[in-house]
């Protein structure tokens, strides 16, 4: 028997309480599955488990059929555990990311008998880890159709409470410049490879990124240099230099188009990419995201930043970020979310999914 009772299961805010008191930092989410599993036995949903990653499918017959996905894990408790409520806020690790959106999710499974589409929901494993590990894109490999026949997802990570569209791809470059050891003394036996690296650096310095509109969301790029390595010793002149690159781009480039503009703005330079994933366009003509946005009254904005919205939309299944979270504290010591937008998410995300049923 678990913490998640009928009663708890009925009241998101006691489910969202429940969930961050079952400690589960990425890893160790065997007994968040368990529990969550178990409550959704009974249900009538068709529920399948993958190492501790649930999916729970309505089959109702319905002419369309949505996802809403959550994960289950944390990143590292950083004593911020069990939770607390105080004032109207609940705070713990968890709270915000995104456990509060995942009881929205666990809350409906279980609760909403007459969806108008067919619902897939997902609770995965590992999504605050390398992606290897990510419970949706083991999914996504081994059992694509549970997710691809799908028309539209909810992913209900932290945007308190706003509809966050899309997402900026990412790309990582390493650029290397190469010269010749010699002894710092006699400096013009050798090559300096790090001054070698300053036109690199300068046209990032004057690089002016591009700020585009797609569908009304403003995506804001940037090119800049995270890391830089070089040298020796210090009475040697470097033969290497290596500068790695970061450029978040919108999600109208695609990784080729990407990586070509780099090649472009740091031509001459050895480059070799060492990472990149896709953006994801913000999808919002698909019919029932915009059912989802006439339930919210509220224009999208650009999602900065990589989530896995952006696996979905390598589905093909367009894909949006709404939950009651704030992502400004998500992953911070005193992360917590609010309970009013715990209730309004769940009342939102029920209205959406009934109305006209
Ligand atoms: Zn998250």
């Amino acid at each position: 028997m678990g913490m998640l009772t009928r009663d708890v299961l009925e009241d998101p805010v006691a489910l969202t309480r429940a969930l961050v008191d079952i400690e589960s930092v990425s890893g160790d989410e065997a007994e968040i599955a368990d529990q969550v599993q178990h409550a959704l036995v009974g249900t009538g949903l068709k529920v399948e488990r993958f190492g501790h990653t649930i999916v729970a499918r309505t089959e109702l017959g319905r002419p369309e059929r949505v996802v809403l996905a959550g994960h289950l894990d944390t990143v590292p408790l950083n004593d911020n555990w069990p939770s607390r409520t105080e004032g109207g806020l609940m705070h713990g690790c968890g709270t915000s990311d995104m456990k509060s959106g995942t009881a929205i999710a666990l809350h409906l499974a279980v609760t909403e008998q007459a969806p108008r589409h067919d619902v897939t929901y997902v609770f995965y494993e590992c999504e605050e880890v390398d992606s290897a590990r990510n419970g949706l894109k083991i999914l996504a490999d081994k059992r694509p159709e549970l997710l691809t026949d799908a028309s539209f997802a909810l992913l209900l990570e932290p945007t308190h409470g706003l509809v966050e569209a899309g997402c900026q791809g990412t790309l990582r470059v390493l650029a290397r410049t190469t010269g010749r050891r010699a002894h710092s003394a006699r400096s013009w036996l050798g090559d300096n490879a790090i001054h070698k690296a300053a036109p690199i650096l300068r046209s990032l310095q004057v690089y002016e990124p591009r700020t585009v509109v797609i569908d009304g969301c403003e995506f804001r790029e940037g090119l800049n240099a995270v890391r830089i390595g070089g040298g020796v010793a210090g009475n040697v002149i470097p033969d290497e230099c290596v500068v790695e690159v970061n450029f978040r781009f919108a999600p109208d480039r695609s990784e080729e188009q990407a990586a070509a503009h780099v090649r472009e703005v740091l031509a001459g330079f050895e480059l070799e990419i060492v990472d990149s994933a896709p953006g994801a366009l913000p999808g919002l003509d698909a019919p029932a995201a915009r059912e989802f946005l006439a339930a919210i009254g509220q224009p999208p904005r650009a999602k900065l930043g990589w989530t896995d919205v952006a696996r979905f939309a390598t589905l093909g299944v367009p894909a949006l970020n709404y939950g009651p979270g704030d992502p400004n504290l998500a992953h911070k010591q005193d992360e917590h979310v609010e309970l009013d937008k715990i209730v309004e998410g769940a009342d939102v995300v029920r209205r959406w999914l009934t109305a006209g049923a």
